[in-house]
């Protein structure tokens, strides 16, 4: 088989991935996207909620208040499901994530992140127009409903901490609520309306829309093991089921698989995961939901889809490779049929996605330390969707030598 000489190689066609592979052939590079599916978006980037959360600066942080550990240590947070048997195996990560998530280290992560939050919406609707894939993405924002008392005071916190980012909310009684989201049960009191993100009716298909676009415009998708790839040379050389494949420059995209490859070269980089599922629903009768709900004391989302009523999971700590439960799923259930008229399942078992995440949250973005024209793009936590194609930007420009929009720093993957 004949050999195929490429300027880039991009390993995993989530929609990370997808869109640095994008970025790179926007700036003239021949690009070869390279998967173990045959299909973009197969893994994490299949199932999650489909937000664009332009309005996400603060991270999700560990628990810092001893009576919120002990609650959830306890299973009795809906928004959190612990695997007790794997504990042993994740405690090391869980406490660099619980250091990490200080107020200063929290701050610090929102300041990095407001960059690239903040460029989100632009980005993916420039990416959706090219793709010819407007449709799929809808705006109008998201809500986060509360239910009682304690949950308007921690909706109205939030909203107040985001409000020197410039982030634009709107506080809404339960009569404003019902005004935008008329089918939400008597347990919604009112909620935070985040006007500014979109939202995708099916963010599988946006992102394969996004990999067709790639194709379209002379990339060369193909299937094959990034665990094969190697220096050769000057050059990276990788195995792929239409032959061997070498390339000036790799990026390693696997989302929660990198680390098995940044491993092999040596760096010890503590990518964890945050698992979570999710579960379509039919609505009852002629009930519609016009936007994501986040049921903020419940802490799962209820958003609509192509399929039906998506119903996402908040964390699941488990083993990456543990086997799926439908445990948290059955256990928010009930939340969600208080919430919203939902009627059957639609899925035969709940989907599972595991979200990379870096102790402080925020991905890695840039050059691999050692390894000349080795580059680095995940571990893109709840926000993989919102950030794909920024980071791919960011990544594309620092590839490119070009003046960076955002200061990349933070990102650095040295920084542990
Ligand atoms: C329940 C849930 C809800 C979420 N909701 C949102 C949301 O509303 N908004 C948002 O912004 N984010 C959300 N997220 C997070 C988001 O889905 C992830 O951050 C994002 O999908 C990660 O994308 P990725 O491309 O890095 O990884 P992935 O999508 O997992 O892609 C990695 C790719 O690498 C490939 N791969 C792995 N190993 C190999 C190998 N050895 N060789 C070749 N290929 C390989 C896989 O096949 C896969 O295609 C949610 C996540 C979950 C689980």
């Amino acid at each position: 088989m004949a050999s195929l000489k490429t300027d880039v190689v991009v390993l995993g066609a989530g929609i990370v991935g997808v869109a640095a592979a994008l970025h790179l052939q926007a700036r003239g590079r021949a690009v070869a996207l390279v998967d173990r599916a045959a299909t973009a978006a197969s893994e994490t980037s299949f199932g999650n909620a489909g937000i664009v959360q332009s309005e996400a600066v603060f991270p999700y942080t560990f628990p810092r208040a001893p009576a919120e550990i002990a609650r959830a240590a306890l299973g009795l947070d809906p928004r959190v499901h612990i695997r007790y048997a794997s504990l042993p195996a994740i405690a090391p990560w869980l406490w660099r994530y619980f250091l990490a998530s200080s107020p200063r280290g929290r701050l610090a992560t929102a300041m990095a992140m407001r960059g690239l939050v903040q460029r989100s919406v632009a980005e993916h609707s420039a990416l959706a127009e090219a793709a010819g894939a407007q449709s799929l993405l809808r705006g109008g924002g998201w809500i986060k409903a509360y239910r009682t008392r304690r949950g308007e005071d921690l909706a109205l916190k939030d909203m107040e901490e985001t409000r020197p980012f410039d982030i634009p909310s709107v506080a809404l009684d339960r009569n404003q609520m019902l005004a935008l989201e008329p089918h939400l049960g008597e347990v919604a009191r009112g909620g935070v309306h985040f006007t500014d993100p979109l939202s995708a009716s099916d963010p599988a298909a946006l992102t394969q829309a996004y990999a067709r676009l790639f194709v379209a415009r002379g990339g060369h998708y193909l299937i094959g093991d990034a665990l094969t790839l190697r220096q050769s040379g000057g050059d990276w050389a990788l195995d792929s089921v239409e032959g061997p494949l070498r390339a000036g420059a790799a990026v390693v995209a696997l989302g929660p698989w990198s680390k098995e490859l940044v491993d092999a070269f040596g760096y010890r980089i503590p990518l964890g995961v945050k698992r979570g599922y999710h579960m379509h629903y039919a609505p009852k009768g002629n009930a519609v939901l016009n936007r994501p709900v986040l049921d903020l004391e419940r802490g799962y989302l209820l958003a609509p889809m192509t399929r039906g009523l998506r119903l996402t999971s908040g964390a699941e700590f488990a083993r990456r490779d543990d086997p799926p439960s439908s445990v948290h799923i059955d256990l928010l259930e009930p939340s969600a049929r208080e919430m919203f008229p939902l009627a059957e399942r639609r899925d035969a078992v709940p989907w599972l996605g595991k979200r990379p995440c870096l102790p402080d949250m925020l991905p890695v973005i840039g050059p691999a330390p050692r390894h000349k024209g080795l580059w680095f793009d995940f571990g893109h936590q709840h926000l993989g969707l919102t950030l794909g194609p920024v980071s791919g930007l960011l990544l594309a420009q620092m590839m490119s030598g070009e003046t960076p929009f955002a200061d990349p720093a933070p990102f650095r993957a040295d920084r542990f």
